[in-house]
């Protein structure tokens, strides 16, 4: 410690109330601090010290993992997919079905790493972290882990990174014992801390933080807090510097996308509507093809549609998480739309940008769900002609309205579920079997895993092509004819 003179941590201020800027520039001097404990590390080990960020969840979480591995790297650890790494960090959800189980058993793993590398340090992040009941769970059982946060702070991972290399040298007085800091809400957006991004050539942009719908089955506006919209300057600055580095396709990310900026203007501070925000990074020189993730139907406005009509390199892909068919359900879901009210909006959309493919999310066996209800979701259906659909069965989340609810036997939940995949795959095929023989614009995002001889591509419309091709073809658009349909993807060849 003497060698590398880390100064001491209580010469920096930390009151909660500092602004933005001078939480970044706190947690810049904590990634300094971070830079020489990796290094001291290094010195420790004889070799680069590594670390492995395991991802549990949704596009927020991987968001969130990008920025983690990015403080890591830039700390001067080294990737690596082991988990067995000196630094491991299990970014957790609370989304997605069994994430917790899944996490759980993970982590119980990792105490045999742990015994093999005695200065490994293991940190534990992200929803599931902002329910009680599992950060007193980690506490009792797994005594290895050193570190937990949540979702609201994860701007100050530098700070905790210091604190786990610190701890037990008696720089301050927790020795021995596990970092624990969990918020329950915060209205902070820090930017620019550093983050690493998976892909050369695109990249997702969050816009927003958070979700104030608050649909009885999801955990989000409770463990990911309230609406909370990016300054429309700094996102457009993030998508000049991106393109300036080579992407040429990013995605816009937030829970409820459509929404962006009602925030900032019901506190009173300008913003741009999404729509004019999404037809400015459009126009962003050098990006090629923009996407977004998640619109809400409710918030879905004529200008939005709109702007993707007049803005070719919109990607023609709209995801409209339809959930259910039946005003009742979609009533005990708290949606705020009605089936009718969806249906038009498809039809509008489809009218104004007949090549915009429609892919949706849906719940099979929602609290009170009847077979009747299951045939108003046929019904959307085969009215809209999904072009692609996300099928689940309802989970319980524990905190949400819909777990106090009168939950449905399994076998009718089953019957409802196998009826609408059924009906979702076959209006999948339909849909795309029509683009067969057609010419489209496509972007090459890997070598196929299943054959090197091919590369798997995207067209605007979010069909995978896999054509004849190799690495060297990654993150360029091509002119792809589409030969064979194969269900929900294609076999193609490249016309230029
Ligand atoms: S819109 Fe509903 S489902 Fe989506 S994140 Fe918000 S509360 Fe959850």
């Amino acid at each position: 410690m003497n060698e590398t003179q880390i100064p001491s941590r209580f010469l920096l201020k930390n009151t909660g109330e500092n602004t933005n800027e001078d939480e970044l520039a706190r947690q810049k001097v904590f990634l300094e601090r971070a830079r020489l404990h990796a290094g001291e590390l290094e010195r420790l080990l004889g070799r680069t010290p590594t670390f492995c960020v395991v991802n549990f969840g949704c596009q927020a979480n991987a968001k969130d993992s990008e920025k983690l591995a990015g403080v890591l790297r830039s700390a001067g650890f080294t990737g690596t997919e082991s988990e067995g790494a000196d630094f491991v960090i299990y970014n957790t959800c609370t989304v997605r079905d069994n994430a917790d189980n899944h996490f759980f058993g993970r982590l119980g793993r990792a105490s045999h790493f742990k015994k093999e590398n005695p200065s490994m340090k293991i940190a534990v992040c992200g929803c599931m972290m902002q329910e009680q009941g599992n950060v007193d769970k980690i506490r009792k059982s797994y005594p290895y882990v050193d570190l937990i946060f949540g979702t609201h702070n994860l701007f100050r991972f530098p700070e905790y990174l210091c604190d786990v290399y610190e701890k037990d040298t008696g720089a301050f007085d927790i020795r021995g014992q596990k970092i624990i800091d969990i918020w329950d809400k915060t209205d902070r957006i820090v930017e620019d801390l550093p983050a690493e991004r998976k892909y050369s050539f695109k990249a997702g942009v969050n816009i927003m933080f958070g979700c104030d719908n608050f649909c009885t089955y999801c955990i989000v506006p409770y463990v990911r807090g309230r609406e909370r919209s990016r300054n429309a300057s700094e996102i457009l600055r993030e998508v000049e510097a991106l393109a300036a580095d080579g992407v040429c396709e990013v995605m816009l990310l937030g829970q409820n996308v459509d929404s962006y900026g009602l925030d900032l203007i019901k506190k009173g501070e300008p913003s741009m509507s999404f729509p004019e925000l999404l037809e400015a990074v459009a126009h962003v020189p050098g990006i090629e093809r923009v996407r977004f993730m998640t619109p809400h139907p409710k918030d879905m406005s004529d200008d939005l549609i709109e702007v993707i009509r007049r803005n070719p390199n919109i990607a023609r892909h709209i995801h409209l998480p339809l959930q259910s068919g039946s005003d009742r359900i979609l009533k005990k879901m708290n949606r705020h739309y009605t089936k009718e009210q969806y249906i038009a909006l498809a039809e509008k959309i489809r009218e104004r940008i007949p090549d915009a493919a429609i892919t949706t999310d849906i719940i099979a066996g929602f609290p009170g769900e009847e077979m009747c209800d299951v045939e108003d979701t046929l019904d959307v259906i085969r009215r809209v002609g999904f072009d692609n659909a996300y099928t689940f069965i309802y989970s319980i989340r524990r905190g949400t309205p819909a777990a106090k609810m009168e939950q449905i036997p399994e076998e009718q939940v089953k019957e409802g579920f196998d009826k609408i995949l059924s009906a979702v795959q076959e209006s999948a095929r339909n849909r795309a079997s029509i683009l067969t023989g057609r010419t489209m614009r496509a972007l090459v995002e890997e070598v196929n895993k299943q054959d090197p001889q091919y590369v798997s591509a995207r067209l605007s419309n979010n069909i995978i092509v896999h054509i004849p091709g190799d690495e060297s073809m990654i993150g360029k658009f091509y002119d792809v004819h589409l030969d064979t349909c194969k269900g929900f993807y294609f076999f193609g060849t490249v016309v230029r």
